[in-house]
């Protein structure tokens, strides 16, 4: 017999995910209809989400200022991958119990971009339907929605990629919790390298007697910056672009110019590009994910601890000039010359470690 703890159970022991939940489908009911899962499944009982936990390793190098690829790769569409492989197991399981499943991508990109268009035939929902991962998360109690709009649990803090999958099974559904994980503590205002979390204007839902609420983030700021265009937080785009100027606090531009813009740049940045076989994590996440998680952890807010702690570094983080040591003159204002030499620090001077080039 399907249930609730027969799913988790596998799913924790089997599969090797670090979380599941289950949200009767009546908690949607409030859902516009292009948010609405029965849009997708008409005859669908239950919301069941689940996650993997980014691995704390991951967010050191970005964390240090030195090291970027990590994250994005295993932390990011590494993850997602890992995500997908866990969904097809879970489907599998819950077919096998005669229970119809279909799984649901977590990117919002998964719609149709530009004016929303008809349904695909009169009387039918709208045709691009996409449910919220996070809602649906909070709704299968798995924890709440952060201030910073990243989903918060109380193992993991803001440490986790969600996916979900709907069925007709009618499962027990797990009861929500909210207001007891982000204390509004606002680090992640202050370490977002892009300005996008709002300090006080807010989003939110109400559902089942919960206020889920978080900041009225600045889409197009943190999609510039997640895409390696944010000089602040990321080397390349400085590096192939010594000379332009692009203050990502002055810009004020939407999610899509944004991510039009990210795409259109990645080719010029070797070192992007290579990862750019799905959008591209360059920001590392610092203020909603790592500047978070210092936060959470300092204040013995989650339960998956370590024993080195703390384990990031503390203090004030980093950040890069905005105008770089290498101007539009020594970049020779063509193209990079391989054979110029390298900008000369004192410490460049003096080293002896060429052999390992
Ligand atoms: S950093 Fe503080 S305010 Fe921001 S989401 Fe985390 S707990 Fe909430
Ligand atoms: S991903 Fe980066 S830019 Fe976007 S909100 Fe988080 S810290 Fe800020």
């Amino acid at each position: 017999m399907l249930t609730t703890e027969s799913l988790r159970k596998y799913a924790l022991h089997e599969v090797g995910v670090d979380g599941l939940g289950v949200a009767n489908i009546e908690r949607f009911d409030g859902a516009p209809p292009d948010m609405d899962p029965r849009a997708i499944m008409p005859k669908a009982r239950s919301v069941v989400v689940f996650l993997k936990r980014i691995l704390r390793g991951t967010c050191r190098g970005v964390d240090e200022g030195t090291h970027w690829s990590s994250y994005h790769i295993y932390s990011y569409g590494g993850l997602s991958r890992m995500l997908g492989t866990a969904q097809s197991r879970l489907l599998r399981f819950t077919e096998q119990h005669g229970y119809d499943a279909t799984p649901l991508a977590a990117m919002a990109t998964t719609r149709e971009f530009g004016p929303k268009a008809p349904p695909a035939a009169p009387g039918l929902p709208p045709r691009e339907v996409a449910v919220h991962h996070r809602i649906a998360a909070t709704l299968a109690g798995l924890g709440e929605i952060g201030w910073s709009k990243v989903f918060l649990t109380r193992e993991f803090g803001p440490r986790q990629r969600l996916a979900m999958f709907l069925t007709d099974a009618e499962l027990e559904p797990d009861p929500i919790e909210t207001g007891v994980l982000c204390d509004r503590c606002m680090r992640c205002v202050a370490e977002c390298p892009a300005g996008a979390i709002h300090p006080q204007r807010s989003v939110g839902i109400e559902v089942e007697g919960h206020r889920i609420e978080w900041n009225d983030l600045d889409l197009g700021k943190c999609k510039l910056t997640h895409f390696g265009l944010n000089k602040l937080s990321g080397p390349f785009f400085a590096k192939r672009f010594p000379g332009v100027r692009l203050a990502i606090a002055e810009q004020e531009v939407t999610w899509l110019e944004a991510w039009d813009l990210g795409w259109t740049m990645f080719p010029t940045m070797p070192a992007i590009n290579a990862l750019a076989s799905s959008p591209v994590a360059c920001c590392g996440a610092r203020g909603c994910i790592i500047g978070c998680v210092k936060a959470m952890e300092r204040d013995e807010r989650v339960t998956n601890t370590f024993r080195t702690r703390p384990g990031f570094s503390d203090g004030k983080p980093w950040l890069l000039d905005e105008e770089p040591a290498y101007r539009a003159e020594d970049h020779g204002g063509f193209v990079w010359d391989p054979d110029e030499d390298e900008v000369d620090t004192e410490e460049s001077q003096t080293r002896d470690d060429e052999g390992w080039y």
